[in-house]
């Protein structure tokens, strides 16, 4: 089936979802590597959205019903139709996204297997156990389970169009919800091919994963239907909108923002191994990545080594959209006036700009940014102080790992970062220290691979965790039980209790708790 044929299913499959509904705006999805037209997706309103919403109730109760081995199972016929059809969905985000194809593929693997870690992991994690019932509940068991919420709102972005939702969607759905998905307006066809793909592999309950198409009038619906939790992935600046249509109906909220993520490179690093490790963390996916590395601060003993070898692999680096391209052009074209004045910016303010900058001679055509390292960028700098998300990096000498690690933590952000040195203990210790919700050590990026690990931010980087058994848990409420095994003579929680039991009680706590100074 040729790739045109593949989307007209793709479309019509994302019609059979969503379109059940009669909505009459639509919109265009378009390759930013060639303007051409992806597919045409409505855009869904409040009713709409309201029905589809309505409609995953109903498939909640089915999916609920299903218990873990139900679950388990047709969520491996999901990972293993997504991962017999890799290259294809591959292909599509590639034309949506602009990715190199080979990223795309990485990308799409990490989804795969957390998919398998959730679906593997869900009944241990949230699955009905006894806990010590405790001194003064010694004649009961004690249950706790986690149970889930209902049906779970996932709106997401479109620089990882499919590995980010799915951080959402597998462990929404692991831990027994259902999903009303509603993908950014530039990868529509992106999200309706992975709702077909649930169709396809998981036909006898289809609507346990529904897409909605639009913009964020279609977001803000869905926010307001109201879903039983909403796990949001996107800007800051849409995620305090998102919170506040969301506290109309007092639904919870799991924010998953922006970053401005920095390495340190300390005095022992491996610094050949540490410029690699930025580049890639910087440059890859054209730097549009939460978790991308922004900021980089080498200690003077480093820093002249790092800044030349960074500068040697920066040259390699080649944006386009052919085969042998190392990065794409920007999914967004609004984004490139942002990352023009962090540059602009910086180098008013007297940083050097040693590769790229704004020439637009630097890229093989509109709608690139050449690969950009920046020096000496002052602190108050926007290229320092707002997420850039483009290929941009800004080196700093500083003095010391200490101040390094000063210099990371001033910032709004706080969603991950890394560090490189020789030495174990001090790497660990910086790691720990270090204002994020993820570190790595001497690489970038290992922890969104490893699905045992909760994925989250802090301050402007959000709060609540996807991955891992957090993120199982993310999607559940816990549920307390307990039950009397037998009945004691004297019951405190009794009008007909003695009138010395109170005392007796209070000689029991001296004995067990007063001695404790
Ligand atoms: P964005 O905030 O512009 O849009 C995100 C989503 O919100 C889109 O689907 C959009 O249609 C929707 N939306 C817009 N207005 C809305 C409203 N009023 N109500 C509800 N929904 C609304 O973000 P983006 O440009 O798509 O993505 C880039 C941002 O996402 C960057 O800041 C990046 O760092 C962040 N991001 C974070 C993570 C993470 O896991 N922390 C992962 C990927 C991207």
């Amino acid at each position: 089936m040729s790739l045109a044929e593949q989307m007209d299913t793709v479309t019509d499959a994302a019609a059979g979802t969503v379109d059940r509904h009669a909505t009459t705006q639509t919109f265009e999805s378009t390759a930013p590597t060639t303007g051409a037209v992806v597919g045409v997706f409505p855009v869904h309103d409040e009713a709409a959205v309201g029905e589809t919403v309505a409609r995953a109730r109903t498939a909640a109760e089915q999916w609920a019903a299903l218990g873990w081995d139900g679950r388990k199972q047709r969520l491996s016929a999901y990972r293993g139709y997504l991962a017999r059809r890799m290259h294809e969905l591959a292909d599509l985000v590639y034309r949506e996204n602009g990715k190199p194809h080979a990223d795309a593929i990485l990308e799409i693997t990490l989804a795969v297997d957390h998919l398998a870690w959730a679906a593997g992991h869900a009944r241990k994690t949230l699955g009905l156990r006894k806990v010590a019932s405790g001194m003064l509940a010694a004649n009961h068991a004690a249950y706790l389970e986690y149970q889930p919420l209902g049906v779970i709102g996932v709106i997401g972005p479109w620089n990882y169009p499919v590995f980010t939702p799915m951080g959402s969607i597998a462990y929404a759905l692991a831990a027994g919800n259902a999903v009303v998905f509603k993908p950014s307006e530039h990868t529509p066809a992106v999200g309706a091919w992975l709702a077909a793909a649930w169709r396809a592999a998981v036909p006898d309950v289809p609507d346990a994963f529904q897409v909605v198409t639009g913009n964020g009038s279609t977001g803000a619906a869905l926010c307001r239907v109201p879903v039983d939790k909403l796990a949001f992935t996107g800007s800051a600046a849409t995620g305090k909108k998102v919170m506040a249509a969301c506290a109309e109906t007092l639904t919870p909220v799991l924010m998953e923002l922006g970053g401005k993520d920095a390495m340190i490179v300390d005095d022992d690093a491996d610094v050949v191994a540490a410029a690699d490790a930025a580049v890639w963390g910087a440059m890859s996916n054209g730097g549009q990545t939460c978790i991308g590395i922004e900021r980089v601060y080498a200690t003077s003993a480093v820093y002249d080594r790092f800044v030349a070898e960074v500068t040697a692999q920066v040259q390699k680096l080649r944006p386009g959209s052919d085969g042998e391209a190392t990065y794409g052009p920007m999914t967004m074209s609004s984004q490139i006036d942002i990352v023009r004045r962090h540059v602009a910016d910086a180098a008013a303010a007297g940083a050097r700009v040693v590769t790229g900058g704004t020439d637009p001679d630097a890229v093989p055509a509109e709608g690139y940014v050449a690969p950009t390292v920046l020096l000496d960028v002052p602190e108050d700098s926007s290229a320092i102080t707002e997420e850039t998300f483009g290929p941009t990096l800004t080196i700093t000498r500083v003095r010391d790992a200490e101040e390094a690690l000063e210099r990371a933590n001033a910032t709004s952000y706080g969603l991950a970062g890394a560090v490189f040195s020789a030495s174990k203990d001090r790497a660990m210790d910086l790691a720990r220290r270090m204002r994020s919700g993820m570190t790595s050590v001497n690489s970038v990026l290992t922890f969104a691979s490893v699905p045992a690990l909760p994925f989250g931010g802090v301050g402007e980087s959000g709060f609540g965790r996807i991955h891992g058994e957090d993120g199982l848990k993310e999607f559940t409420r816990a549920k307390a039980i307990t039950r009397q095994r037998v009945a004691l003579p004297v019951n405190l929680m009794s009008f007909g209790r003695p009138e010395k039991a109170a005392d007796a009680l209070a000689r029991v706590m001296g004995m067990v708790h007063g001695r404790h100074r």
